[in-house]
């Protein structure tokens, strides 16, 4: 028995006997938690048209099924870029229309849940917003499939708190997403928690996908984090990619070329067959 298990007041996010895995479908064709894994890639940011429908049809080309790239970015200082907002939306709109990717994308104000998600596929939740309350009670209010990420000092339990907001909100499409997080070591940007997504896949119904590309915050290491995401039994991978990694305008360091990201399908669907799944 861990410390999260299921209690009355948690009845939603938490597994209850024999409950079985709940789907969470974007668009036409995506369906997380499924056998299949769910591939995201895409830049950071939304910089340009032409960076994004560029690395869009690169990694669509590469075996992604769907499109990331924020248009609103949670930046650590107000004078780094912040995203083109609108415009930005617009873009990944277009996008969408020109590679037939589904697109998530980051909310960071309750404010603009509705305006992001007239556009959106799947509303991002970020890091630094897993316990903006308003904001998790918009996204549910809002019915659209949620992504909703890991704060780096987030427990599981407070996570799954988190999710509770936008379950009780009327909104069962959540998909949770691991992203590394703050621990001693300061060898990379975090620490990818592979223990939570085998824990959740227990504890919860709800789909988990990992996001290599924050947890190490290093191209050279996000193949590796993302065989052993696909290992531990993530239900997906959100990876940042981007057509000239050396020109993105924000996690650039982390951001793979077209041709890692298609290195890592590779080896992500060599591990997925070995488990029983596809990718
Ligand atoms: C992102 O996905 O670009 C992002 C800001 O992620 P996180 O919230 O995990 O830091
Ligand atoms: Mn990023």
């Amino acid at each position: 028995m861990t410390s999260a298990q299921p209690e009355k007041k948690k009845a939603l996010a938490y597994r209850q006997t024999g409950q079985p895995d709940t789907l969470v479908n974007v668009g036409a064709n995506v369906c997380f938690g499924a056998e299949k894994i769910v591939l995201i890639g895409g830049p950071c940011a939304v910089e340009s048209q032409k960076q994004i429908t560029d690395t869009a049809r690169a990694v669509a080309e590469a075996g992604a099924v769907m499109l990331r790239g924020g248009a609103w970015k949670p930046r650590t200082s107000p004078y780094d870029f912040q995203g083109l907002k609108e415009e930005g939306l617009l873009m990944l709109a277009q996008a969408r229309q020109e590679t037939g990717l589904p697109i998530v994308t980051e909310v960071l104000d309750p404010r603009d849940v509705e305006k992001v998600g007239e556009v959106a596929d799947m509303l991002q939740i970020g890091s630094r917003s897993v316990q903006n309350f308003p904001l998790l009670r918009e996204v549910g209010i809002s019915g659209k499939p949620v992504l909703l990420k890991r704060g780096m000092m987030t427990t599981i339990e407070e996570w799954l708190d988190a999710a509770e907001y936008v379950l009780a909100a009327g909104n069962s499409n959540v998909v949770l997403c691991e992203r590394g997080i703050r621990t001693f070591d300061t060898a990379l940007r975090n620490t990818l928690d592979v223990c939570a997504v085998a824990v959740l896949k227990h504890i919860t119904h709800l789909p988990v996908i990992v996001d290599p590309s924050h947890a190490a915050g290093d191209f050279r290491y996000v193949v590796a984090l993302a065989r052993a995401a696909v290992a531990v039994g993530a239900d997906g991978l959100l990876v940042e990619s981007h057509w000239r990694p050396a020109e993105a305008l924000s996690d650039a360091n982390q951001s793979l070329t077209p041709g890692q990201f298609q290195e890592l399908t590779t080896e992500c669907r060599a591990v997925a067959t070995a488990i029983g799944r596809t990718l």
